[in-house]
């Protein structure tokens, strides 16, 4: 994560923030300062590995998560200890109920990471989460806290696997990753789906490029301008762009294919230099509008 980035475009979108936008913008302010003096920590203690770029190119082209071919490594004590950390500022800047916090303030997080399946983890961070949410003796012992507990879990489990994702990404090739084949439609590097899109990069494709971002573990990857996120729908009969009045820079694209939505970002209608993981805190919004038909179609 790049925190000058970072600050500079959530300083921008407090400028004229409601209130209750201006604490979650401050919330991940502080949420990804902690995530990433971690994720140097952890750094620091594993020192640099260099990655092996052996099958790398076959398997980012037929969409096979690189991290099946190389997990990234985590261990219960560190793990347990990023989850403490992001926990505490949960409790004290995320407005929970005394309710929650008290139960989220109770997890007895190094007994959880012993048990988790951490293997998991560094292999599938989305499934991993979703295993424990459907866990029984997590349910249980995360109670009142269950939907926080997950949280933490996602924050915790990037920042355990953004360095190893960064690292998988950079021996990935350039013809792989940029050259004239088909875009991975998952996240190449964790197999999650995208949670925004990016058009108008312009390091991405002339200018007229796309970057699809998943925030399970940080990686962007370039995307054709013409398809669908979820199902690959290549049919522009089936696209659609909608956005709010006002605001042409944050648009949903829908699919007639097969009925989902994207998030996508839109550079040039943009008053804020752009940031993948603000952009992801700003658009979440969208997902409240995503069904309301009021919505104006381009
Ligand atoms: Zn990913
Ligand atoms: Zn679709």
């Amino acid at each position: 994560m790049d925190l000058k980035r970072i600050d500079r475009a959530i300083q921008a979108y407090l400028k004229d923030a409601e209130p209750s936008d201006a604490a979650r913008l401050e919330f991940f302010r502080g949420l990804f300062a902690l995530q990433q003096e971690r994720c140097d920590e952890l750094e620091g203690a594993a020192g640099a590995v260099l990655v092996e770029s052996e099958g790398f190119d076959e398997a980012y082209l037929s969409g096979r998560p690189l991290l099946q071919l190389y997990p990234a490594t985590i261990e219960a004590p560190a793990f347990a200890e990023t989850c403490r950390r992001i926990s505490t500022h949960l409790i004290g800047r995320a407005g929970l109920s005394d309710e929650v916090s008290g139960a989220l303030g109770g997890i007895d997080w190094d007994g959880f990471s012993r048990a988790a399946d951490l293997a998991l983890a560094g292999v599938d961070p989305c499934g991993f989460v979703e295993a424990v949410r459907c866990d029984g003796a997590a349910r249980e012992s995360f109670g009142r806290a269950l939907d926080v507990a997950v949280l933490v879990l996602a924050f915790a489990v990037r920042t355990h696997v953004q360095n190893t994702a960064e690292r998988l990404m950079d021996a990935v090739s350039t013809d792989a990753k940029e050259g004239n084949h088909a875009r991975p439609l998952r996240c190449p590097v964790c197999g999650g789906a995208a949670s925004l899109s990016h058009v108008g990069a312009p390091e991405a494709l002339q200018g007229a490029g796309r970057l699809q971002f998943c925030s399970a573990c940080g990686t962007a990857w370039h995307f054709e301008r013409i398809r669908c996120g979820s199902c690959g729908s290549q049919d522009q009969g089936d696209l659609h762009y909608h956005h709010l009045d006002g605001d042409a820079a944050h648009r949903l694209q829908t699919c007639d294919a097969c009925g989902s939505y994207q998030r996508v970002a839109f550079q040039d209608d943009l008053q804020v230099a752009m940031c993948l993981d603000v952009e992801d805190v700003v658009m979440a919004k969208l997902d409240r509008v995503a069904l309301d038909p009021r919505f104006h179609r381009d």
